[in-house]
């Protein structure tokens, strides 16, 4: 490892989905020398954790803007990137079990439908006729999107990783960020934990659930809690259809996917903030016990292994990107509430924008800036994976 440029236009901290997109849309723009840094590996945080699911389904128009910026990106990515993306466009399918999950999937139809997308309301013998591996006499209805699903969090992060240094970025492992150097309200340099440091007008905030401690460096309070959610699969199981969406109970926010032979099955996300990410022998019976109750076949199914991740939450489970006002150059990707995966192409497009253009131009983010929350101007989404 070569020693770190003491100068750099832009330093990305962080080397998850985020941080390597906005590496890769900084440098396509020529935006001079782009450095991130990474304490450990490329994608061992959040990302590599994550169920990849992509979709179209949110209760927000700038959520569902989000997504469809993404998607062309996903959908174009082996052309782009010359790395297959592993994107199954398998469908999604939330179910409702009460009148206000209901009231959700309905009024989510209605935005989608006026921004000309496609989506269908389902009845609980519907949703029997087809995938009658289904347990429906306790739902209200479901919604489901034909052209939604999940990609591969690390063949994306390749693709991303592998365009940025191809375009001039500098993608650094190992080097953990200590501390951001600001004067008179600008920022100044990094310094790392070998003592280097790196002269920038320009720090992004890329570090997913770490995100307020490295706010905290420059004295700002972001609020990103991080939240532990565990993952369960199961062996080979050929009982259920190899294909079938992305099924999730909004409920609970227990999900189901293929998961190659097997199924990748939701299991818990904890109601206080923390930042274990071990797997817990409870995690694994709540995940059989909704299991269970969804899809009664799966009494047949082994779990084998199970990990853990963390969401990083923001108050009103919308992403955070913007600039904070009072320190210039110090640019939040932050709080994506377990939809950062999905987004990252279009927060990697948004945030080059704002650097090299000044503006984000292809999509509005003012509704996503850091200080909504002292302004007490939030913008929630309902429609998660998670419960809280
Ligand atoms: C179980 C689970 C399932 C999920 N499923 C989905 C899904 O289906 N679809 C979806 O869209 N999203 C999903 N998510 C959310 C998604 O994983 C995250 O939103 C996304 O990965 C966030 O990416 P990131 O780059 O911001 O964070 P991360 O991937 O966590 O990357 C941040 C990086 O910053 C590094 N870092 C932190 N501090 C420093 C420092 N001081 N110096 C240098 N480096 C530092 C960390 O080591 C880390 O690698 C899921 C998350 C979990 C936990």
């Amino acid at each position: 490892m070569g020693p770190l440029p003491s100068r750099a236009e832009v330093v990305i901290i962080g080397g998850g989905i985020i941080g390597v997109s906005i590496a890769y849309y900084l440098a396509k723009k020529g935006a001079g020398k782009v450095v991130l840094l990474e304490r450990g590996i490329m994608g061992e945080g959040s990302t590599g954790k994550c169920a990849g699911g992509i979709r179209t389904q949110f209760s927000t128009e700038i959520n569902i803007r989000f997504s469809l910026l993404s998607l062309k990106v996903f959908e174009g990515f082996q052309a782009e990137f010359g790395v297959d993306p592993e994107f199954h466009p398998v469908g999604y399918l939330f179910l409702a079990a009460h009148e206000r999950q209901w009231q959700v999937l309905n009024a989510n139809a209605q935005l989608m439908q006026t921004m000309g997308l496609g989506v269908e309301l389902l009845d609980p013998d519907e949703i029997r006729r087809r995938w009658p591996f289904l347990r429906v006499d306790d739902l209200l209805g479901g919604s489901y999107t034909k052209g939604d699903g999940y990609a591969g969090p690390y063949e994306v992060l390749q693709g991303f990783a592998k365009g940025a240094r191809r375009l001039g970025a500098m993608l650094r492992e190992g080097t953990e960020v200590t501390g951001i150097q600001v004067k008179k309200g600008r920022v100044q340099a990094v310094e790392v934990a070998t003592g280097e440091r790196v002269v920038t007008p320009v720090v992004i905030n890329a570090a997913g659930p770490y995100a307020g401690q490295v706010a905290a460096m420059v004295g700002l309070d972001l609020p990103v809690r991080p939240v532990r959610r565990q993952l369960f699969f199961t062996d080979p199981f050929q009982e259920l259809p190899s294909c079938f969406p992305l099924v999730i109970d909004l409920e609970h926010g227990w999900y189901m996917r293929r998961e190659g032979e097997g199924l990748l099955l939701a299991g818990p996300q904890d109601a206080e903030s923390s930042f274990n990410e071990r797997v817990d022998f409870e995690a694994q019976e709540w995940t059989a016990a909704r299991s269970l109750h969804r899809v009664p076949i799966l009494e047949r199914a082994r779990i084998v292994r199970g990990w853990a991740g963390l969401y990083d939450i923001s108050p009103d489970h919308h992403a955070i990107v913007g600039p904070f006002p009072e320190i210039r150059g110090f640019i939040c990707a932050n709080g994506f509430s377990g939809h950062g995966f999905q987004h990252s192409p279009a927060v990697g497009i948004l945030v080059a924008e704002l650097i090299a253009e000044g503006q984000a131009k292809t999509i509005d983010i003012y509704p996503l800036r850091p200080q909504r929350f002292r302004e007490g101007d939030l913008i929630y989404e309902p429609l998660t994976a998670f419960r809280d």
